[in-house]
């Protein structure tokens, strides 16, 4: 029986109830009236129910499609405005217990070297990525219990954020590891983390079994159910996303979707993000073993779809995804990008030797952060390494009504250039830095505020004289 307001993972993301979306967005699929009507709900930006999403996702008629791209654009800029938001992925450790299909870290894999970062290694990779000029970061690692126990994560994360090299700082760690009980989620919202990010991977029960053979994780429920316990231990800012080709997208997107709506309708707040990764080859990782690939095509039409259904919620888009194609989902909704990134453990204060490699997955957009922060500005973004509303108590139920009366927009326009020119004074290449300069002066008269205008001026100003970390 489907049930949002359950907190049982087969209730709230019922197998029957995503079998008749999809017959329903099927039957409709060309009915215009209906697309119509969906669309003009979608105008009011207030998002959509999966039923009524996944008939947008389903249309085929080419003029309504057109329609559902511009909206999608629309309600980017008018959420997000032209600000990208930037982070990277850091890798603790590799070991892992589990024996997901896709992963190459699944642990029968013998041949890819296991690695586990020391603190003083996290401190050379930390210092790394500071030395780009991150100041968010994601981590991620194997689920573990002996190699990387709850302590070694906390650790961890007391390790990054305590480094302070030049003008350098890790001002918010996001957490990626795997499912865990409510305590530990307790302990990691007392250590000061961002956002709990977990991958469902895919909502359908049986593939989830399928590729999930051994583990822990091969308890659907447990990892379903793993946002609610996380909300329970105090984290209210939490990230899903499911790996596009594992299933039928179609069944993803409104599984998705309901997950999103049970959030929202038993703790009040929807996700703070969703993930959009696909399938990517890596040691002993063949995507075409997946026949449920997604095409560009489509995979924009997802993005697309995402953006008008649960406007609120940032997307985020790795590197594993090719210049050219993170450049089209930045127009339709994506919000946050990684940049640099290096998907091995350790990677970032020393590449490691190709034939060595304890990378997850291959990285598509081999750019430096230089090169993406400039690419960018020339298409006419504002790079941002804004990390102010965790940090300002700004999270969960406080951030999201604030987004949804736009209020949020006085905060993210100000800090983004803020943080843009403590980047440009530290980071930036001299062609990178002239171009940012420019653009933040640009920038600077779409403040409405005369007074905000005068602070960030103000502020811009001891940036260049040395002070750091102004934040809105
Ligand atoms: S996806 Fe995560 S849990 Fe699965 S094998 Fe890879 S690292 Fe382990
Ligand atoms: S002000 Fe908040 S929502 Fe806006 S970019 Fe910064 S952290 Fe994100």
């Amino acid at each position: 029986m489907y049930d949002p307001k359950s907190t049982k993972a087969e209730e709230f993301i019922s197998h029957d109830e995503i079998l008749a979306t999809l017959e329903y967005a099927e039957k409709n699929k060309r009915n215009s009236p209906l697309i119509d009507a969906i669309i003009e709900k979608a105008k009011e930006r207030k998002g959509l129910s999966h039923r009524e999403a996944a008939v947008l996702l389903c249309c085929e008629l080419e003029d309504k499609n057109e329609e559902i791209f511009s909206l999608a654009e629309q309600i980017k800029k008018d959420f997000y405005g032209n600000r990208i938001v930037l982070f990277a992925p850091l890798y603790l450790s590799n070991y892992c217990v589990n024996g997901c299909v896709y992963c190459p870290y699944h642990y029968t894999n013998k041949h890819i070297p296991r690695k586990k970062l020391t603190q003083e290694e996290i401190e050379r990779e930390v210092i790394a990525l500071q030395d780009m000029g991150h100041k968010r970061i994601a981590i991620e690692s194997g689920e573990d219990p002996v190699n990387n126990p709850i302590e070694y994560i906390l650790e961890s994360i007391n390790t990054i954020y305590s480094i302070k090299h030049k003008n350098g700082a890790i001002r918010r760690v996001n957490v990626n590891i795997a499912a865990t009980t409510v305590e530990n989620y307790r302990k990691l919202k007392e250590a000061g983390i961002g956002t709990y990010v977990l991958f469902q991977e895919t909502y359908k029960k049986d593939s989830y079994e399928r590729l999930h053979p051994t583990g822990p994780k091969h308890n659907y429920a447990y990892h379903t159910e793993a946002m609610d316990r996380a909300m329970q231990g105090g984290i209210d800012d939490v990230g899903l996303g499911v790996l596009f080709g594992l299933e039928d997208y179609r069944y993803e997107f409104a599984g998705l979707l309901m997950h999103a709506e049970h959030l929202e309708s038993v703790y009040g707040v929807g996700p703070h993000t969703i993930s959009v990764p696909r399938v990517r080859r890596a040691d002993g990782v063949d995507p075409r073993c997946f026949p449920h690939a997604v095409d560009d095509d489509t995979f924009a039409k997802i993005v697309a779809c995402i953006r008008v259904a649960v406007p609120y919620t940032g997307m985020i888009v790795s590197t594993r995804e090719s210049k050219e194609c993170r450049e089209q989902l930045l127009h339709l909704g994506v919000s946050q990008i990684s940049g640099g990134s290096r998907t091995s453990v350790g990677g970032y204060y020393e590449p490691e030797p190709e034939d060595e490699s304890s990378a997850q997955f291959e990285v598509h957009d081999n750019r430096t952060l230089d090169e993406v922060v400039r690419w960018l500005m020339e298409l006419g973004y504002i790079p941002s390494f804004c990390t102010a509303c965790y940090r300002e108590g700004r999270t969960g139920d406080r951030f999201m009504s604030l987004c949804k009366s736009g209020q949020i927009q006085n905060c993210c326009h100000p800090n983004a250039l803020l943080t843009l020119r403590e980047y440009l004074d530290d980071y930036a290449s001299p062609e990178t830095r002239e171009i940012g300069n420019r653009l933040i002066m640009s920038e600077l008269v779409n403040i409405p505020n005369p007074k905000v205008r005068e602070i960030v001026r103000e502020r811009l100003t001891s940036i260049d004289a040395g002070a750091r970390d102004f934040r809105f």
